[in-house]
């Protein structure tokens, strides 16, 4: 009889535990970024959110639990991740007003698998001393040769550089994409290695004069007691294509194709886009929100004004192919 009970308290409170309303996420991105909405959403909608954090193998991971994953929704950033995961197959288009109307067009896809929160801007740290003002403004002047000896630059092979790479691809052409990253190596003043930050440190220890790096980074090592004069020795310069504007990657969502939840999945989709959770996700991490009429954070804004590239993120997407081999053509990291 008391095993009987007990099974029967177990049903129940696992009944308990389907009818409570949650959403699973699986997630790419950092507890300390996600953890501030994910408790609003709940707070709002008493929805329970949670969250998985993985580092790396998601892709591998939805394909192996198949129908029962568990996943109703995918956090990520950059644009071939958010493309990578589609392709697979492991994602399911959404319709929704709100959607639209929160994500502008170039950064969402235009099948609705999935949706841009935030924007970074790949950009020029410069250091405050050896670089002038209008020394340079264009992503193709990283290939001229006054700048030789003078860049330090992480892999070419990382998902930031490839991206970049397949911006200059879409504005130049293939021919003189590959003569750029030619040009462009050859300015290095070491082999690519080390992270965006490591090429900031480079500068401020008098390795190189400028940097390719994402913006968020300067609200990161401002943040750090070791790496404040790292970024006290450089300053930011938006660069554009001479026909074009700044390069610009996201963080992103989508549904999970088999979302056990899709109601409640498409509940927190609607309120990371909206645009207050927009500009709570952009400040901790330093990013743009990039609803109509939100904000970036009052110390993202000292660090100047760009108009993001027009290119929709999944033409860039498609060029990730192209980008990776020209990138091996030339030996980038050789
Ligand atoms: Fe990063």
């Amino acid at each position: 009889m008391q095993k009987f009970m007990t099974a029967l308290l177990i049903l129940f409170t696992n009944a308990g535990v389907l009818m409570a309303s949650e959403v699973n996420v699986y997630s790419y991105r950092q507890p300390d970024l996600i953890k501030p909405l994910t408790d609003k959403f709940t707070q709002q909608t008493g929805i329970k959110v949670n969250v998985a954090y993985l580092k790396k193998g998601m892709i591998e991971r939805m394909k192996a639990e198949g129908k029962r994953s568990p996943a109703d929704v995918v956090l990520t950033v950059d644009i071939s991740r958010l493309a990578g995961i589609v392709s697979e197959n492991l994602t399911q288009p959404v319709q929704s007003s709100s959607l639209s109307e929160n994500v502008p067009e170039l950064y969402r896809d235009p099948d609705n698998h999935w949706f841009g929160l935030t924007t970074r801007a790949r950009i020029v740290y410069a250091s405050k001393d050896r670089v002038s003002d209008g020394e340079i403004e264009t992503y193709e002047e990283l290939a001229d040769p006054k700048w030789s000896g003078r860049i330090c630059t992480r892999s070419g092979t990382n998902a930031y550089n490839v991206a970049l790479t397949s911006a200059v691809i879409h504005h130049l052409g293939e021919a003189s994409a590959q003569k750029w990253l030619e040009g462009l190596k050859s300015n290095l003043a070491r082999k690519p290695q080390g992270n965006d930050r490591a090429q900031v440190k480079a500068i401020w220890a008098g390795e190189c004069d400028i940097s390719v790096g994402n913006t968020y980074y300067m609200g990161k090592m401002l943040s750090d007691d070791e790496q404040k004069e790292w970024a006290n020795s450089v300053r930011i310069i938006f660069p554009k294509f001479k026909n074009g504007g700044t390069h610009v990657n996201i963080s992103g969502v989508a549904m999970a194709k088999y979302s056990p939840n899709p109601d409640n999945a498409l509940r927190f989709m609607e309120f990371l886009t909206s645009p207050e959770a927009q500009e709570i996700y952009a400040e901790v991490n330093y990013e743009y929100p990039i609803a109509p009429g939100t904000e970036a954070a009052k110390l993202v804004k000292t660090w100047g004004s760009f108009k993001a590239d027009k290119v929709n993120l999944m033409d860039l997407a498609k060029l990730r192919s192209s980008a990776l081999k020209l990138t091996e053509i030339v030996n980038f990291d050789g």
